[in-house]
């Protein structure tokens, strides 16, 4: 940390900022200039943090020198890219792309199993599918709960597809341990600090999608908080963020993708569906991501997406997907990655 003085701070008061300061074991370098005196503060950032210097007589500002977050930084200790094993398919490390598609949502057994041997037999390496849905009308159609997460075992079991559903509610958590082979935070639960510790606890990986309007730093301290539970496999997930553009749903913010790769270990998986809201932008957008370097895309498959219960407009038809997997994959391969 740094703590930059006023121009007029008298000597008095610039001991006092380095008396509190070696009150906290921190090693304490005062830097006189030509117009104000800085002072540095090398060691733990967070007791720092705690004193409160803001307020002190003659200090002018404190500024942070290392990053917030910290297990999920690459700039501490994990400087290689983690590499995840989910199913037998390889997520993240840079030669391979983890296309995850499927349903919004479970809707019924055969619409599930439908779509799950049809992303399949086009390649797709994990189903999504939420058992649980986040919905922002209480009377909107919320998913099947239980019964959802069973159709989507019967999918796993029929294709072999490792699930990925989203857990909304610490009270699903031993359901979802049961069913799900990666465990999705919804971008509404980012900063759901309880819910991100009980999903650092079951074991299994964890698919983090950004909030809605969440910092790039934000989102890294949320994977802090699943990854301080013991949990290793974090991946992120870029998903669109609210701007002042109304056209699109929400806006991809494609600029995460490349800086999070120099900041953090963690694997980055784009959903062009929830930013885009509408399917004629998915294919391109997929195109983008992977031309960026993501590790991966989350996408929405129906096969009736016009008599879909929920995200319809946004989601492929199942009929197109093939094609759609060719021309992602395609682009996935000019950087080097293969599906996996
Ligand atoms: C989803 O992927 O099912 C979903 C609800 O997405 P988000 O949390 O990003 O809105
Ligand atoms: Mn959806």
């Amino acid at each position: 940390m740094m703590i930059v003085m006023t121009p007029g701070a008298s000597e008095a008061e610039i001991e006092a900022v380095r008396a509190k300061l070696e009150t906290t074991g921190v090693h304490v370098a005062v830097m006189p200039g030509e117009l104000t005196t800085a002072i540095g503060a090398i060691g733990d950032p967070e007791g720092v943090r705690q004193l409160s210097l803001e307020g002190m007589a003659g200090v002018d500002r404190v500024v942070p020198i290392s990053r917030p977050y910290k297990l999920a930084s690459s700039e501490l200790s994990h400087h290689e890219p983690s590499v995840f094993d989910i199913g037998g398919r390889t997520v993240g490390g840079g030669s391979t792309f983890a296309l995850i598609a499927g349903p919004c949502t479970v809707e019924t057994r055969e619409q599930t199993l439908g779509v799950a041997r049809a992303v399949k037999a086009a390649g797709a390496s994990m189903l999504r599918g939420g058992a649980f849905k986040p919905r922002t009308s209480p009377f909107a159609f919320s998913g099947l709960g239980v019964e959802g997460l069973k159709i989507l075992a019967e999918a796993r079991e029929e294709t072999g597809l490792p699930v990925v559903t989203e857990l909304l509610n610490g009270q699903h958590a031993d359901a979802i341990a049961e069913y799900a082979d990666v465990v999705q935070i919804g971008a509404r639960n980012m900063q759901n600090y309880a819910l991100l510790e009980v999903a650092g606890k079951l074991g299994k990986p964890v698919l983090l999608k950004r909030g809605l309007s969440s910092s790039l730093d934000e989102l890294l301290m949320a994977a802090d908080y699943i990854l301080k539970e013991g949990t290793e496999e974090v991946m992120l997930c870029e998903r669109g963020i609210r701007t002042f553009e109304t056209a699109t749903r929400f806006t991809l913010d494609l600029g995460a993708v490349p800086w999070l790769k120099l900041h953090t270990h963690l694997p980055v998986i784009v959903d062009p569906s929830h930013a885009a809201g509408d399917r004629r932008l998915v294919q391109p957008m997929s195109a983008a991501a992977a031309a960026v370097g993501a590790d991966g895309i989350i996408v929405e498959v129906h096969e009736d997406p016009e008599a879909a219960l929920c995200d319809g407009p946004q989601a492929l038809w199942a009929s197109d997907f093939p094609q759609y997997v060719a021309d992602v994959s395609a682009h996935a391969k000019l950087l080097g990655r293969v599906l996996a």
